[in-house]
Formats: structure tokens, C-alpha cells, sequence
């Protein structure tokens, strides 16, 4: 814009907002070339900004001229006049469709260079490209919507929760160590050689000594950040609704959560969901659908036949079961006629999730075909028939071993099955809680008790007798929040009191020395009067990823990392300098071996 036009505005208008009621206005818009069409004496441009596209016509005059220099992604501005477009033009899929602006003045307010991938077919480049020009890719109307639904989404929680009395409060980035057990980042200080900051894994020591602060309900959008080893759309920083409530029980903490994500659908993504949400324990979600985060959205639980089993006469299902193991069986409504190559499949899938193999039949009129029809004998056939209501043209699914194993592998069975077969409602929406879980399971070497969701559970009162004596059974009043099969969300009612936080430490395996050294100044503030508290944290990214129906985190993430941690956009991790290492009283020794392969783009 030339100096004299100092008072003219950059644009009047917005791209997206170019519609038939403007025609004969004249409008001033500025965006980015997204497509340019030459036909010789005529140039149409899509022009692009967060709002929309609009079409440009150059048909002659300065605009013409200036179109020949007009590159892919270049920033124009442009004087027009919107007018209606010639019949048989109209675009009916754009909002600016029916319209067109013709140029009457044309600026280039900056050049772009060649691009390394075009907006449109952004989602056929590598992720190491589309990462390392990350800005290029946001400009993509689908990443513009999830940034802004993600906006809505953090607005929603945010006006929600402050309409309940939640106070936001910003807990310190720099920290000691934090307890959700992952690895912890850690930054060097300058001031205190040889000592370490953590960065926080979640805010979750901190809001609890906010309840012993008297704040009584605390929330934060908080990033919590996580050295865990490399997995799939894991993100080295996410953010969580962070939240936490004095004198509260489940139920209060359910209420405000269900009316929470509630506001957060409808007013993120326009998505209406029932309150409340339902409510299954732990070991109904193991024992129905293999799995502590269920895919509600459809039925088809899996049965437990243990009792019939017996003197049944088939020995692999009698086997299992006098090894204490378990038989776990899923009817395949009307779907008998798959073929063997389709339930190989499945079977294959149970393998990989540990059965040693998947038993079939078809169910006939009168009887069974196929697989382990044969080795049913009536009784126990009827009685199958009976317990998992199976009909002729059903397919029976099988798997006999150990509990966990078995019904883990039933568990992907029954959502490949319902994934195959289409039974997955489009549009559908399945919240549920999922509580009563346990409050210890063992370690890995299966010699200790380590927390299932973290050392700050309570667990119910007629569990603390007992703690000590069998870890194993104390329940924990702690919760998930699930959607969709994917886990939205944990937290849990607080230990406040001193004494029983040192106990969960202790079975935890941890001497006093180290909880004191790790812990001590958190209980010293439960030692100082806090109040009964509990909260939770929900996934904001997850949420976004789920309402705009994204295929991975980084879709939702601004600016996400790759899969081996590193950011192509800014080069991060590098290098620091000497004068930084010296400073910092650090020395590097010499990397042993090449660490890492590949660039961790896509795993
Ligand atoms: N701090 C927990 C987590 O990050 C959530 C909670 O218990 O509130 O999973």
C-alpha cells in the first residue's frame, strides 16, 4: 500500500464473508493465492484467508498486467467490486460460491518462494515436510479448523469453569520432580551447579497443596510434559483441563465434568451429547469388553462361559479352565457366513494380543458348523446357545487362557469384529465413566505394587485396613473418563492425609529416605491441614482430535513434535553453545553409539 493510501484500510472485508449480498459493493481483500488460473486474457485467483476463499477475476487493466507475476501462495491485496457469477459458474460447495470479485486493483504484499508442497495436497507430503513448514500446512482450511476448534474448546472449559468458582491458577514450570511416571525433562540450573529442574509431567502436587491453600476449586489449561519412549502419536508436551475441588466425593467431581465436556461439544464442535454420562466399573469394562477404556458406541459383550465349562468334553476350553484360566466367548450376530480367510483374521489379531487361538463355529438352525462344532457336545452346546443367546446364522468367537490374556484378545476381537461388520454408528458419541479401579497393580518384574494411576489415590475406606496385607485387592476411588473407546481423561479422589500418603509409599516400594527427599515438602503440606480433595485431567487434545474427527494428534497440535521428539520446523533439540555449557558448569561427553534411526516422522 502506497504511503499517500495511509488511511485506506488493508482490507474491508474478510475473504470468507464474500457473498451475494455484496454483489455491486465495492470490497477491499487480502489473502493468499491458492489457485491461479491463466485462460489468456483472463486470471482467476482463489484467494484464501482463515475465513474462506473468494475468486478473483483479473480481466484487464493493472490486475492483468500484475498477474503475471502472481506466484502460488503469494499475499495479495485486492480492490474490487463483488458481482454475481455467470450462470453454469456458480460453486455451490463454497459459501462465496455464487460470487466473484473483479480486480480492480491489484498489490503483491509479498512474494512466496517455490513451495515444497502445495496447501491442497499438503496431506501427500512427508511429515518431516509438512513439520518443517509447518505454516504452510496450517494455512489448510482443515488445520485453520481444528486451531479454532481447539480455541473454542479451551474458551468453552475455560467460561465454564469460571462460572463455577474455579479459580485458574498457573503452577510453576520449573519444578522438582513430578510423580505420573513417565520420565521427567529436565533443565539445568545456572545458579545451582550439578542441580536439575524438572519440567512437570502435570501440575498434579501442586493442585493439591492449592487445596490445602484454601483455593477450594482450581482449574488450569495446563501443558504437562512427558519424556516417554517413542509410541505413535505420543507428543512430548500435551495440555490438560486440569482441575481439582475440595470437599468433594466422585459424584461431585462427575457432575461438573459431564457438564464440562458437555459445553466443550456442544460449543466447540456443535456436537450434543446426553448427560450424564454412564457409569461402569473396572472390572465389568475387563470382564464385558476387555478393556479398561470400552468402545460403548455399540453392544456385542463378551461372555464369560467358566461355569458351563466343565465335563464339557471340548479339553481346550477344559483345560484353561482348570489352569484358572478363563473361556471367553462373543456372538457374531449374523455373521456366519464370513469366511474362514476373514475369521483367520481375527484369529491372527487374537495371537498378537496373546490367545493362542481364536474358536469358531457358525450356528445353524439346529446346531453348529464348522470349527469346533464338532467337539460340542449337546449339553454344553445348548447351554452356549442359551448364555450368549446366539441364533442360527450367528458366529460364535472363542478364546480360552489365562483372564487377562483372554479377554484382552477378546477385547480387539469384538472391535475389529464391529469395525468389519459396520456396526460403529457414524456420529455417535459414547461418554462413560469407568471407576473401581484397582489401587495397585504389580510391577513389571512381578515382584512389587506400583500405582495404577498415581501414589495420590485414596483408596476406599474399607480397603485402607487392609492395605499392607494384600495390595493386590484394595480398590481405588479413582476414574477414567472414556470416549469412544479412548481414555479422555483420569483422576481420582486424594489421600489428605499424611500418615496414609506415607503408607501408599511405602507398599509402593519406596523407603522414607526417598519419599521424604522426593516428597517431603508435599507432605508436610498435607501434614498442615488439607482438606479432602480430588480432581481430574482431561485431555485437551484428545478432544479436539475426537470432535474434529483428526487422525492424529499432530493435526490438533499447533506446533507438534515428531515421534522421536524433535521439532523439524525449528530444529529443536540442538546444540548449546561453550559459553552456555561453561556456565552451566556441564560437560558433554562424547555421544557412545548413534542413538537413533530414521526421523521419527512417522513411526
Ligand atoms: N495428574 C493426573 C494425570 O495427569 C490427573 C489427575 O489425577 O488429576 O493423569
Amino acid at each position: 500500500m502506497s504511503q499517500d493510501n495511509a488511511n485506506e484500510a488493508v482490507r474491508t472485508h474478510r475473504c470468507g464473508e464474500i457473498n451475494t449480498h455484496l454483489a455491486g459493493s465495492a470490497v477491499t481483500v487480502a489473502g493468499w493465492a491458492a489457485r491461479i488460473r491463466n485462460m489468456g486474457g483472463l486470471v482467476f485467483v482463489d484467494l484464501r484467508d482463515r475465513y474462506g476463499l473468494v475468486q478473483v477475476v483479473c480481466e484487464g487493466g493493472q490486475p492483468l498486467e500484475l498477474a503475471r507475476e502472481f506466484r502460488l501462495e503469494c499475499v495479495l491485496r485486492v480492490v474490487g467490486t463483488v458481482r454475481p457469477r455467470p450462470e453454469g459458474m456458480v460453486n455451490t460447495e463454497k459459501e462465496t460460491g455464487a460470487v466473484e470479485i473483479v480486480a480492480r486493483e491489484v498489490e503483491i504484499l509479498n512474494g512466496c518462494a517455490p513451495l515444497p508442497f502445495q496447501v491442497d495436497q499438503a496431506q501427500e507430503a512427508s511429515e518431516e515436510l509438512r513439520l518443517k513448514y509447518r505454516y504452510i500446512h496450517l494455512r489448510h482450511p482443515v488445520m485453520a479448523r481444528n486451531l479454532a476448534v481447539r480455541h473454542r474448546a479451551a474458551m468453552a472449559a475455560r467460561s465454564f469453569l469460571s462460572s463455577r468458582d474455579f479459580l485458574e491458577v498457573e503452577t510453576p514450570l520449573l519444578i522438582k520432580t513430578t510423580p505420573e511416571g513417565a520420565r521427567d525433562y529436565v533443565v539445568p540450573s545456572r545458579i545451582h551447579h550439578g542441580q536439575f529442574y524438572a519440567l512437570p509431567q502435570s501440575p498434579q502436587l501442586y493442585k493439591q497443596i492449592l487445596m490445602a491453600s484454601g483455593v477450594d476449586r482450581y482449574f488450569q489449561l495446563a501443558r504437562c510434559l512427558r519424556d516417554e519412549d517413542l509410541r505413535k502419536d505420543r507428543q512430548p508436551e500435551h495440555t490438560q483441563i486440569d482441575l481439582e475441588m475440595s470437599f468433594v466425593r466422585e459424584t461431585d467431581i462427575y457432575a461438573v465434568v459431564e457438564e464440562m465436556v458437555a459445553r466443550i461439544f456442544e460449543e466447540a464442535a456443535g456436537i450434543e451429547v446426553a448427560t450424564p454420562f454412564p457409569r461402569i466399573s473396572y472390572d465389568d469394562a475387563m470382564n464385558l469388553y476387555g478393556s479398561d477404556k470400552p468402545d460403548l458406541r455399540f453392544g456385542c459383550p463378551m461372555h464369560a462361559v467358566d461355569d458351563l465349562v466343565p465335563g464339557c468334553g471340548f479339553s481346550v476350553f477344559e483345560d484353561a479352565v482348570r489352569a484358572g484360566g478363563t473361556v471367553r466367548c462373543l456372538r457374531a450376530a449374523g455373521l456366519g457366513g464370513w469366511s474362514r480367510k476373514q475369521v483367520d483374521e481375527l484369529e491372527a489379531l487374537a495371537k498378537k494380543h496373546g490367545a493362542h487361538g481364536l474358536a469358531r463355529a457358525k450356528v445353524t438352525a439346529d446346531g453348529y458348523d464348522g470349527g469346533i462344532a464338532k467337539f460340542l457336545q449337546p449339553g454344553f452346546a445348548e447351554a452356549l446357545r442359551e448364555r450368549l443367546g446366539l441364533q442360527d446364522g450367528d458366529l460364535l468367537l472363542a478364546v480360552a487362557g489365562p483372564w487377562d490374556k483372554a479377554v484382552a484378545a477378546m477385547g480387539q476381537v469384538r472391535l475389529e469384529v464391529a469395525r468389519l461388520a459396520g456396526w460403529i454408528p457414524e456420529g455417535a458419541w459414547a461418554l462413560a465413566w469407568v471407576r473401581n479401579f484397582p489401587l495397585f497393580e504389580r510391577t513389571p518384574d512381578g515382584q512389587g505394587w506400583t500405582a495404577c494411576h498415581h501414589m495420590f489415590t485414596l483408596p476406599r475406606p474399607e480397603d485402607i485396613a487392609g492395605l499392607e496385607t494384600d495390595p493386590g485387592a484394595a480398590r481405588a476411588q479413582l476414574y477414567d473418563l472414556v470416549c469412544n473407546g479412548v481414555e479422555l481423561g483420569s483422576g481420582s479422589i486424594r489421600i489428605h492425609q499424611r500418615e496414609l500418603q506415607e503408607r501408599v509409599f511405602r507398599i509402593a516400594g519406596m523407603q522414607p529416605e526417598e519419599y521424604l527427599g522426593k516428597f517431603g515438602f508435599f507432605l508436610d503440606a498435607l501434614g498442615y491441614g488439607a482438606p479432602p480433595h480430588g480432581g481430574i485431567a482431561l485431555g485437551l487434545d484428545r478432544l479436539v482430535m475426537l470432535m474434529t474427527g483428526s487422525p492424529s494428534l499432530r493435526e490438533v497440535i499447533a506446533f507438534p513434535k515428531t515421534t522421536l521428539a524433535a521439532s523439524p520446523l525449528d530444529g529443536s533439540p540442538g546444540v548449546i553453545s561453550v559459553a552456555q555449557l561453561r556456565e552451566l558448569n556441564l560437560a558433554i561427553t562424547p555421544p557412545a553409539s548413534a542413538t537413533v534411526a530414521g526421523d521419527g516422522t512417522d513411526a
